[in-house]
């Protein structure tokens, strides 16, 4: 059963034609950041989903990762990790290269961040094609931790991403066409 605070997240995501460039349908989530209503029902439904269910890693990916996955592991006393771009962790690092639509990119991530055995979340705000989600846990899965799910505000089915993670579950509160 949808939750009943769902539809008021969705009407807060505001839907920006041909940005960053024609033909995307660029999902912006920073509206909903302007609702403290809208945003806590967002962060609040990950909380209850993930509370006492023994996570001890919340990895965000950069960017818009590091604004949904710190709540979420403050609230559930979970440790967060910053997955980043390229040249920005200033430790000893592991990096995932991945495909995009168009070129290339990275995330990288501390090592020595996600201990072996640990339960783990990855975060961000949207799937598409997954590619990103799918680098992100290949980060953690090195380090010797197990994805116990991935998790985004949007989902857009459509790109069929949730076929590019493995087996691995993705939780996510809406979908968009
Ligand atoms: P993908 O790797 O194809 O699943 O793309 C997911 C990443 O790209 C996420 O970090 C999203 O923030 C971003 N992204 C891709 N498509 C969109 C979109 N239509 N609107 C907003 N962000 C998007």
């Amino acid at each position: 059963a949808s939750d009943p605070r769902i539809p008021a997240i969705q009407s807060r995501i505001r839907v920006v034609p041909d940005f960053p460039k024609p033909g995307i349908m660029f999902q912006d989530i920073t509206t909903l950041l302007l609702d403290p209503k809208a945003f806590k029902d967002t962060i609040d439904l990950f909380i209850e989903r993930y509370q006492g269910k023994n996570i001890s890693v919340v990895a965000g990916i950069e960017a818009r990762g590091f604004v949904f996955g710190p709540p979420i592991a403050l609230a559930i006393g979970a440790k967060f990790v910053p997955l980043r771009k390229p040249g920005k962790l200033p430790g000893e690092i592991i990096s995932e290269d991945y495909t995009l639509e168009y070129g290339k990119d990275c995330l990288q991530m501390h090592v020595g961040a996600v201990k072996p055995m640990e339960r783990a979340l990855v975060v961000d705000d949207l799937i598409a094609t997954g590619g990103t989600l799918c680098a992100a846990m290949n980060l953690i899965e090195r380090a010797g931790a197990e994805v116990v799910e991935c998790v985004c505000v949007i989902e857009l089915p459509d790109l069929k991403g949730r076929e590019r993670l493995k087996g691995k579950p993705l939780f996510v509160l809406l979908e968009a066409h």
